[in-house]
């Protein structure tokens, strides 16, 4: 069993304004209880927690048992204490996966973990977006055709201020003309980490099938091949010489 945790802000979800009431039209009881629903598998132990539970919804019993973290955040990245970004980004580099959602490239733990400002343009216009999928041998991309179309979705377009290491697998074309690196891998010492774009709170994106299977994709992916160590950032050691010297 992969053991996974959807972390979400849950604040638009509660938004007593336009936002909200579009939001809690696709998502009755949240993005992250929607993601856990359309990704329920055999394989998959889908837990959730969301920032207004103590501990942020991440206290050490459920971190220390995730194998893969998703995160939806937004408009309250900067209530997320720098200790849980701290001990999420020391989980990561033990070995457990980080899949980053939509506007969770502005969110504390994507820019500690990539060291670059994460930046990008964007529009909210519920223009048409088309994913194409630029590296159909790579895990993630199986079962997903050559492009899709998402009718409605927030644009987010280049430049976009991530390191060049990342394995891009998707790429997105807008109506409006812009195009943008919608998913791509990273590694950081044992952790794999996906970012995907598509996903805006006011649009049913995680209900579209080809989105979720990416998504399950990218967890079975991003599960940890090893335990995850708990020492990731003390591991430094001396070392003695494994040949004679003379
Ligand atoms: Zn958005």
């Amino acid at each position: 069993m992969i053991r996974v945790t959807i972390w979400n802000e849950n604040v638009h979800e509660t938004d007593q304004n336009e936002v909200g009431e579009e939001c809690r039209k696709w998502y009755p009881e949240g993005i992250h209880t929607a993601l856990k629903n359309n990704l329920a598998a055999p394989d998959l132990e889908i837990r959730t927690a969301y920032l207004a539970q103590p501990a942020q919804g991440l206290p050490d019993e459920l971190l220390n048992s995730t194998d893969v973290l998703l995160w939806w955040g937004h408009c309250a990245h900067g209530e997320v204490e720098d200790a849980l970004v701290s001990r999420i980004q020391d989980r990561v580099l033990g070995g457990m996966g980080l899949i980053v959602l939509h506007s969770g490239h502005k969110s504390k733990i994507f820019q500690r973990m990539l060291g670059t400002s994460c930046r990008l343009v964007w529009r909210d216009i519920a223009e048409r977006e088309r994913v194409w999928t630029v590296d159909p041998g790579h895990p993630i991309a199986q079962g997903i055709p050559s492009s899709f179309p998402i009718e409605h979705t927030e644009m987010y377009g280049e430049p976009f201020g991530i390191p060049d290491d990342g394995k891009i697998v998707f790429l997105s074309w807008y109506q409006g003309g812009n195009v943008f690196r919608s998913g791509v891998c990273f590694q950081r010492d044992r952790g794999k980490i996906f970012y995907f774009a598509p996903g805006h709170e006011t649009f049913p994106i995680y209900h579209n099938t080809n989105v979720v299977r990416i998504l399950a994709n990218a967890i079975r992916w991003a599960a940890p091949i090893a335990p995850v160590r708990d020492d990731a950032q003390n591991c430094s050691h001396e070392c003695d010489p494994i040949e004679p010297i003379a």
